[in-house]
């Protein structure tokens, strides 16, 4: 069985990373969704447990999906689980650089692990969890960004909150 982990903060879920799940559902056996820590963005709006749980909300008609959370190496967990590899989404050259570093890093502390990178759709192509965050904070309308599952709890926590990265 051929399994891929979808690992990122997803602090909230946005439609740009439902659709990379979906896809990357359809090209492995199964997916596991992992939410990390963001080392580079400590303070989050959502829990570990919140933001799990609002994967969780969307990905529940996708049989061969399962989310989880994890502190660690991502090397690791995919050893631990038998993941052959890693789905990144590409979003624009901006997030190339990062996300090469990220991958042979990853290489290199688990030489069995390869990353595989999805080009992000041309609709979500702009979409970040941090573009929503602003957005909601000053009381724009999140529904082209958010799937409608979550949207009415993301604008619950968000709304009128300052915006952070
Ligand atoms: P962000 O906080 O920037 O939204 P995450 O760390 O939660 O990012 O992202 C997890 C993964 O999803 C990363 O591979 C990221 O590149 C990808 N991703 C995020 N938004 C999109 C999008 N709109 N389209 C495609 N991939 C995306």
């Amino acid at each position: 069985m051929k399994i891929a982990v979808c690992p990122g903060s997803f602090d909230p879920v946005t439609k740009g990373h439902v659709d990379v799940i979906k896809r990357t559902a359809k090209m492995f056996d199964k997916v596991i969704v992992v939410v990390m820590a963001n080392y580079h963005k400590p303070e989050s709006a959502f829990t570990t447990e919140e933001r799990v749980e609002l994967i969780e909300r969307c990905t529940r008609n996708f049989d061969n999906v399962e989310v989880d959370m994890y502190n660690g190496l991502l090397a690791d967990y995919a050893r631990q689980h038998g993941a052959v590899a890693v789905v990144k989404g590409l979003r624009a050259v901006s997030d190339f650089e990062y996300e090469f570093q990220q991958a042979l890093t990853n290489k290199k502390l688990n030489p069995d692990l390869e990353t595989v990178f999805v080009t992000a759709s041309a609709d979500y192509m702009f979409l970040s969890s941090s573009m929503v965050k602003q957005v909601c904070g000053f009381g724009g309308d999140i529904t082209d960004f958010v799937p409608e599952e979550v949207k009415d709890d993301i604008v619950k926590r968000l709304k009128g909150k300052e915006a952070r990265s």
